[in-house]
């Protein structure tokens, strides 16, 4: 018996997690792959894939239904990020930042009225007019990355509005996105905690504006921008949430980071089953000495790790979805299952291209494109060191109080 998945695992999914896994790969095979190397190339944003997700009801698809989203599980989703970056890293990048870092901390952190006025056409993904709407995460600066509690935007309290002013650095979506929401430092509590508040502002918002598009090693047909905030004008009623409070603005970000982990965990695991699918069928056909280079253990060895690798790389993200799907604390998983597969995305990519090699090594075939986009994975929501210092601090949390 021979598969091209790396693993044959049954992973007792549901039959609507299996309906979902069907129809994503479907469109990733029909609408995503075809494109993938052309907009690579021209760093090109697929703004019709993303039309043609929102008809799927993709762009709601793990908000609930009453909420204005889809209404399936944390695991439907992951598997569609999966799905979408097996052929294009890209398309799953922008489409796990939307839900998971643009439409959930809104769905989950925001007052009834904020709900109501942006998740169900967050969830719709185009508005009247044909425009993409979809959401942003401002968290990061460019004095704060991995130390996110160093931003230095601030939004300071004026009789009946917040003043908004700052740069955020490194923000997925925000061209084509109607929201954002961002962290900034207010004056009401600046002696308690970080003072950290999280705002929801809209992209027409006049004082906001979205700089160039940054040129990328890798995710290069995702949008990644800055944003800046000359003089931001916010109705006082923008604070995600309601009134500001002591550090609950920082920690709704690292709750939805924790989350949004996941879905990064799920990008990774994508590249990496893609990239070993290619190297799969080209072993099987490539001839040197006058047979498959797949009979060769060198080459034979390497599909294994690579099975086997991808194989617990879906194991910790499947889990970390689930343990969310459960209501379960889910932050360590969602750290293991993200440093792992990214780990694993990296070299998974960088054997297949040895598998090819000099036709891997090329932009003809899409390995080297995975491989670029894979490094991502290690950097974005937490790079691999941060996500060892959340991890290690959960594990030595005794040993830290001494
Ligand atoms: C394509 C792309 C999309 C992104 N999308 C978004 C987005 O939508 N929203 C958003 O807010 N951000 C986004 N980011 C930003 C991303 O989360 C940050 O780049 C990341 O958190 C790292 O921050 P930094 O780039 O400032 O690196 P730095 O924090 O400066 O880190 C540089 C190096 O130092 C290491 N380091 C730092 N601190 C420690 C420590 N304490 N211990 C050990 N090592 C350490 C890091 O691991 C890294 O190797 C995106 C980034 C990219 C590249």
């Amino acid at each position: 018996m021979t598969t091209t998945e790396a693993t044959a695992t049954n992973f007792d999914l549901t039959e609507e997690q299996q309906q979902i896994q069907q129809a994503a790969r479907e469109f990733a095979r029909d609408a995503v792959a075809p494109l993938a190397q052309e907009l690579d190339e021209k760093a090109e944003f697929p703004v019709d894939n993303y039309k043609q997700m929102a008809e799927l009801g993709f762009l709601g698809l793990s908000i609930p239904e009453e909420a204005g989203g889809s209404g399936f599980d944390t695991l439907s989703f992951i598997l569609v990020v999966e799905e979408l970056s097996k052929v294009c890293g890209s398309t799953g990048l922008g489409y796990a930042a939307h839900i998971s870092l643009g439409v959930t901390p809104i769905h989950l952190f925001g007052t009834d009225e904020q709900k109501q006025k942006y998740v169900p056409q967050l969830c719709k993904g185009v508005d009247d007019a044909g425009n993409l709407t979809l959401g942003c995460f401002g968290l990061t600066e460019p004095g704060a990355g991995s130390d996110a509690g160093g931003t230095k935007t601030t939004a300071e309290r004026k009789d009946d509005h917040w003043l908004v002013n700052g740069r955020k650095a490194w923000i997925t979506n925000p061209h084509y996105a109607k929201t954002c929401i961002f962290t900034a430092k207010t004056n009401q509590n600046p002696k308690d905690g970080k003072g950290i508040t999280a705002f929801i502002a809209e992209l027409d918002t006049p004082g906001f504006k979205v700089e160039a598009k940054e040129d990328k090693l890798g995710m290069r047909s995702s949008d990644t921008a800055q944003l800046v905030f000359e003089d931001m004008k916010l109705p006082l009623d923008a604070v995600a949430g309601g009134e500001p409070q002591v550090d609950v603005g920082f920690n709704k970000f690292m709750k939805t980071l924790a989350g949004g982990r996941i879905s990064i965990g799920a990008l990774a695991l994508g590249i990496a089953e893609g990239a070993y699918q290619k190297a799969l069928e080209y072993a099987r056909q490539r001839k040197q000495f006058n047979k498959p280079i797949g009979t060769f253990q060198g080459v034979a060895f390497m599909l294994a790790d690579m099975a086997m690798e991808i194989s617990a790389a879906r194991h910790l993200v499947y889990h970390a979805a689930r343990l969310r799907d459960a209501g379960r604390d889910f932050a360590q998983a969602g750290s293991m299952a993200k440093l792992m597969a990214s780990e694993v995305a990296m070299k998974t990519c960088t054997n297949a291209i040895q598998v090819l090699g000099g036709v891997g090594y090329t932009r003809e075939y899409d390995v080297e494109r995975m491989l670029r986009d894979a490094k991502l994975c290690e950097i974005g929501e937490g790079t691999s060191e941060v996500q060892r210092l959340v991890i290690s601090r959960q594990i030595l949390g005794d040993l830290r109080n001494v």
